[in-house]
């Protein structure tokens, strides 16, 4: 490993850095942000809903860069680069085993019984640290929520219940972790981890999940496309009021004459690194004119 690194960029995937939403992207913006992931003093890392198979069907979908690491199924599993493929980082994943006490989300799903309008996720978006729902339609999503938090409760269980809604496709997302388990917490496990510099740290994000990051004393953008609702709850809470400066509202911006960036996706990350780390970005962005 050259030197210590002078960005970790931590990124959410699906319409933060994949252009998934109603937005347009600015067609400059993912070549160079993969001229960005190229340089040796720079660690990749996606966090994100996905595991580890949606990850790489994302990258080969959206040519996106392969990362250094991927922090999966909402910080319930962490994934290093490895010379033959993806090596998972064991003592996160111990780390989760000891805190559910054996638990895990078979066992978990078992003692939940039947939950209604629930449907299990398919195998492949399910962890051994995370138990996903469907609900179909959306708006049974509240009756299915009141149920099983009276049976989380009644069960005592370490489990955070995190939910959304998923708009194009009318469906109530439900997933269930470990509270050990998070994108916040397992960016910082990785962090103090491998010892990296809090101060080169960067977090894009663009909805719930990503919050509690985007509020966090690590530096952090918030892509242009997020929803108005999240950027007023982002503005009313504790955390982000005691340091504002840590998170920048990409908005778009014009770096140089013939390159406009909208602030959408990977427009909005390139405009939270040109912000926060101004030499990086001028240099990127002078050596991508003569490429
Ligand atoms: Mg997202």
């Amino acid at each position: 490993m050259p030197g210590e690194p002078n960005l970790i960029l931590f990124t959410d995937m699906d319409r933060t850095l994949m252009p998934n939403g109603h937005q347009p992207e600015s067609a400059q913006a993912r070549p160079l942000l993969r001229q960005l992931a190229k340089r040796e003093d720079v660690i990749l890392v996606y966090v994100t809903g996905r595991d580890l198979g949606r990850v790489e069907t994302a990258i080969e979908e959206y040519q996106l860069p392969l990362p250094d690491f991927v922090i999966g199924d909402v910080g319930s599993s962490i994934y290093a680069k490895s010379a033959d493929g993806w090596a998972q980082e064991t003592a996160w994943q111990s780390r989760l085993a000891r805190q559910w006490h054996g638990l895990d989300a078979a066992k978990l799903e078992q003692q939940l019984g039947a939950l209604p309008g629930a449907e299990k996720q398919a195998e492949d978006r399910l962890g051994p640290f995370k138990l996903s729902f469907d609900v179909h339609p959306g708006r049974r999503l509240p009756e299915t929520l009141r149920h099983l938090e009276q049976r989380l409760s009644e069960l005592e269980l370490p489990v955070t219940l995190i939910h959304s809604i998923d708009e194009t496709t009318d469906t109530g997302l439900i997933d269930l972790l470990p509270t050990a388990a998070s994108k916040r917490k397992a960016v910082e496990w990785i962090v103090n981890h491998h010892h990296w510099p809090r101060s080169r740290v960067l977090f894009a994000g663009d909805s719930g999940n990503d919050l509690d990051l985007l509020v966090s004393s690590f530096r952090s953008v918030l892509v242009a496309n997020a929803t108005e609702t999240l950027r007023q709850q982002i503005l009313t809470l504790a955390d982000y009021q005691s340091a504002p400066d840590s998170l920048y509202f990409a908005q778009g911006f014009r770096p140089r004459e013939g390159l406009a960036l909208n602030g959408c996706y990977a427009s909005g990350i390139l405009e939270g690194v040109a912000h926060f780390f101004p030499e990086l970005f001028h240099e990127l962005v002078e050596g991508h004119c003569h490429v």
